[in-house]
Formats: C-alpha cells, structure tokens, sequence
C-alpha cells in the first residue's frame, strides 16, 4: 500500500500540532525530545530549538525518572495508552499558572496521555506526551471539597463556643457507646449545667451572658485532654465523653473542671463576676442498656448536685 501524502498536507499538519491548545511532547525511549510544540513553548518559555534532542529529564529536572521510566515501559510493552491525572499528580511539567489574579492556582495543574508511537515496523520507538491544562477543573473541585468540609464543620458545630453541637454530640456519643460494647476499657461521661445562669443573663445582660458561655467552653478546652470529646448540649449545658476513663477517674476530671469554672473572673464594666456549675458524672456499665440511659444516668447526677446546693459533682446509683 502506498499512501500519497501531500506536501502542503504536512504544513497543516505541522500548524495545527504547532497552534492547538494541548501540549504534544514527542519523546525517544531515552527521553530526548523529539517534538516540543507551541503550547509548550508559551507556557514553559523555552523553545523547542533549545528543547530539540535534549534529555527531557535534564530539562525538567522534577520529573521523577523511575516513575517516567516504568510509564514508558508500560507502554511501549502493551502498545497500549498510559495516563496520569492531576489528582494523581498534580503536574508533569512545573508551569506558572496563567491565571494568577483570579485564582490562587499557583501552578497548571495537567492530565497527561502517554501514547506509543510505531514506526514502519511496528516497533514502538517514541512516546507521544499530550499534556491537558485541566487548572480550572483542579481548582473548582477543591473549592467545592472546601466548601463541602466548611459546611460539615459548620453542621457540626456550635457558632458560639465552637464546640460540637448538640446533635453532632449525641450521635458521637452514641457511636462511643456503640464502640464501648466492644472494649475492655471503661468509657464515661460529663454533663454539667452553669448555677443560676438565668440570674446572671438578668443582672448583666445577655451578651455578657454569652461571654460566660465562651469563656466555660474555652476553661474546659483547657483543662481536657485532646481524646475528649466537648459538646455544647443546651443553652447553658455542657457534656464531655471521656475514653479509657472510669467513674472514679471522670469524677475527679469533673472536680477539677468544676475548680477551673469557678476559678475564672470574669469582667462587667470594672465589676468582677464569678459563675459556678454542677456535674453529673456516669459510666457505661453492662445495666446501662443504651446511649440515652447513659444521658440519663448523668442527667440523675447533675439533679444530684444542683439538689444538694450546686456547685459540686453527682452521682446517681440508679
Ligand atoms: P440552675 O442553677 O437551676 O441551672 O438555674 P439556671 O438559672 O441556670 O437555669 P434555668 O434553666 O432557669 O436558666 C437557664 C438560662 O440560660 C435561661 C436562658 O436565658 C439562658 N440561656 C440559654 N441559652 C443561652 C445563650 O445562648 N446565651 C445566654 N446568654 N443565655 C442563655
Ligand atoms: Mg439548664
Ligand atoms: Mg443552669
């Protein structure tokens, strides 16, 4: 079979692989550069005069040969296309993005086909390289998995103290109580309601009295450790789940709780102020049969303190 190809054919050839949007790299097995085309040109700055019968990875020294090599082996061995995405890579070839002012892309982020290119024989001699600027798919998906996240954070959160919300609170708590039936370690938890809270929003107002709720939530920050998980549960109640933790040991993590909240002055036009707050403390045992009765059990122990004069912890037996 002959093919007749025309000489003005092959000027448009060349144009059109000179002038469209995509970078083409033609590569022999030993990565020199066989084709450098315009778009490559334009975006790395150099020309494909310089580019022309160098090694690709002398150039471009970030790329990482073995990984370039085993794509090059599999596809010269399966004569078959080979790609990369940006979400694998993020790029092939570090080129500034072209849009600085308008996004923070700071790089182009690329897709990159590899495909095996035969000579007469059949023999695959050269790999063609067609490089995809893919930068505003890149960026309007992690702005999208930002905002997705913001929102999870914010459905999950409580806007005043930033602690867990209360719906979010429950359901970890009802996955700890769900895990606990698994372990061997004893799981417990805090509820703890500030004294005479209502008093407090009357005598300076509720602003100030949003100010106490922050500054609680900020003391008990504090005072747990990382594992503990802090909700904001009620307007002025509290909770706190604690891992690896028994009665005794949550009851003492109570008290000093409860010392930090009333060690803390706060302020109302040069007057110092000073709230309390009462505990209930629980520990799932095997006569606790779900999360809720959990609640319970220390809902009967915050009554307990708030019944024996506040400012104190509780335990109930039942
Ligand atoms: P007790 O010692 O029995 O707990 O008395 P208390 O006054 O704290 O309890 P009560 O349930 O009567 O009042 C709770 C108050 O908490 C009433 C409500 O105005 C106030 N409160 C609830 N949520 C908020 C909030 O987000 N900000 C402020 N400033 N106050 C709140
Ligand atoms: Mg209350
Ligand atoms: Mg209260």
């Amino acid at each position: 079979m002959t093919t007749n190809i025309d000489l003005k054919d092959i000027h448009w050839l060349i144009d059109m692989v000179h002038n469209i949007d995509v970078g083409l790299v033609i590569i022999e097995k030993d990565y020199t550069v066989k084709v450098w085309n315009g778009f490559m040109e334009n975006h790395s700055g150099l020309l494909a005069a310089h580019m022309i019968d160098k090694k690709i990875t002398d150039v471009f020294t970030s790329i990482p040969k073995t990984w370039l090599q085993q794509k090059i082996n599999s596809v010269c061995l399966l004569k078959n296309k080979a790609f990369t995405t940006w979400e694998q890579r993020p790029y092939l070839f570090k080129f500034k993005s072209y849009r600085p002012i308008t996004t923070n892309a700071e790089f182009m982020y690329q897709n990159v086909t590899f495909l095996p290119l035969a000579d007469f024989q059949g023999q695959i001699t050269q790999i063609c390289m067609i490089v995809y600027d893919v930068t505003d798919i890149a960026l309007t998906k992690q702005a999208f998995q930002e905002a997705n996240s913001q929102l999870k954070y914010l459905s999950h959160t409580d806007s005043l103290t930033q602690l867990n919300n209360q719906g979010h609170w429950r359901n970890l708590c009802e996955n700890e109580f769900i895990n606990s039936k698994n372990s061997a370690n004893p799981t417990s938890m805090i509820i703890f309601d500030i004294d005479h809270f209502k008093k407090v929003n009357d005598t300076y107002g509720h602003p100030f009295g949003d100010e106490v709720l922050k500054g609680i939530a900020e003391a008990v920050r504090q005072k747990s450790k990382k594992q503990d998980v802090i909700g904001r549960v009620g307007g002025e109640e509290f909770a706190l789940l604690l891992l690896d933790t028994n009665l005794k040991q949550a009851k003492l993590v109570a008290e000093r709780l409860r010392e930090a909240i009333e060690a803390i002055h706060f302020e109302y036009q040069n007057q110092q102020v000073k709230v309390t707050a009462s505990f209930g403390v629980a520990q799932i045992t095997d006569n606790i049969p779900n999360f809720e009765s959990w609640i319970e059990r220390a809902d009967l122990g915050l009554y307990i303190a708030k019944n024996n004069g506040r400012n104190q912890v509780g335990v109930s037996d039942h």
